[in-house]
């Protein structure tokens, strides 16, 4: 049996090979997830050189996950886990892959929420509208004591992912957590109070721009992607419209976008006599990624 130092620089080498955009990590993911060890783990032993487990069953197992992932399957859905800020999410065929940038647009809309004045409840409520997985609802829920969240998931498919990893969450979260199967253009009617906040990490992809990436393209479900309209932006215009309409006076918008975005959306707000102090914040990479927009009016 070869080391794990030379099966690790093998499997890197196929995947890099099969394009895959980050193959030392996912090829130490797939080991450290085949013989249920940590990534360190991998790491150490093949700096130390050691020998694997002899069993040739798990062997089998590692080859046939390495060509998965060399067919450009995503990592996350080989090994049905994708980890989110604090959370390790569920997830597999039909529901979005949480992504790294979505990270920040949660932390943006946690900071409004966290300077939010509570509702009469003494919650904040926090409103996650296509919620997909529940990244982002479900880590503000986790996150923030007196969080009260909604997550909107129209998909049949994406909601048992979602209500899985509610169902995950320590009871003393679980408990402020609501999964609502409904399409998030129309869900008013789901709710007797107002938000304090509105995230969203919508589709917005245009329909002709079509994603370069294997495993976005092949896996991630069209409905999650694609905004619709011209530009990718219809869902999302409805869903600024829906989100005056959740939003109690005061209260904020944080809406994930795509980099060449945030001029229309910022455009579309303004139409609205519902919204003010509406600005786009960047990413890490310091590309544009965020409407956030306060509710005002009445
Ligand atoms: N961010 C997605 C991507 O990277 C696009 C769709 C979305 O997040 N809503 O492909």
């Amino acid at each position: 049996m070869p080391s794990v130092g030379t099966r690790l620089r093998d499997i890197t080498r196929r995947l890099a090979d099969a394009g895959v955009p980050s193959p030392a990590h996912d090829a130490a993911a797939l080991m450290a997830h085949t013989f249920g060890w940590e990534i360190s783990d991998v790491r150490t032993a093949a700096a130390r050189d050691d020998h694997w487990p002899e069993d040739p069953l798990d062997h089998d197992l590692l080859e046939a996950r390495v060509a998965r992932r060399c067919a450009r399957e995503p990592l996350q859905h080989i090994t049905g886990k994708a980890p989110f800020r604090t959370l390790e999410l569920q997830v597999g065929a039909g529901v979005f892959v949480p992504r790294p940038e979505t990270e920040i647009v949660t932390e943006v809309a946690l900071e409004l929420a966290r300077a939010a004045k509570p509702a009469r409840d003494g919650m904040v409520h926090v409103t996650d509208l296509c919620a997909g997985s529940g990244a982002i609802g479900l880590s503000i829920a986790a996150e923030m004591d007196n969080a009260h969240v909604a997550l909107v998931e129209a998909s049949d498919e994406a909601n048992v992912y979602l209500r899985l990893n509610a169902r995950m969450l320590p009871a003393s979260v679980r408990s402020r957590v609501r999964p609502i199967l409904g399409d998030a253009r129309g869900c008013l009617h789901h709710f007797e109070g107002c938000a304090q906040v509105v995230v969203t990490n919508p589709p917005y992809i245009p329909s002709n721009a079509v994603p370069r990436d294997v495993e976005v393209r092949e896996y991630d479900p069209p409905e999650a992607l694609y905004g619709l309209g011209d530009d990718g932006l219809a869902v999302p215009r409805a869903i600024i419209d829906e989100a005056a309409r959740l939003l109690d006076v005061g209260g904020w918008l944080v809406m994930e976008h795509g980099e060449l975005q945030g001029e229309a959306l910022r455009a579309h707000a303004a139409r609205s006599e519902f919204w003010g102090d509406i600005h786009t914040r960047q990413d890490l990479t310091g590309r544009d990624r965020m409407l956030v927009a306060r509710r005002v009016g009445v």
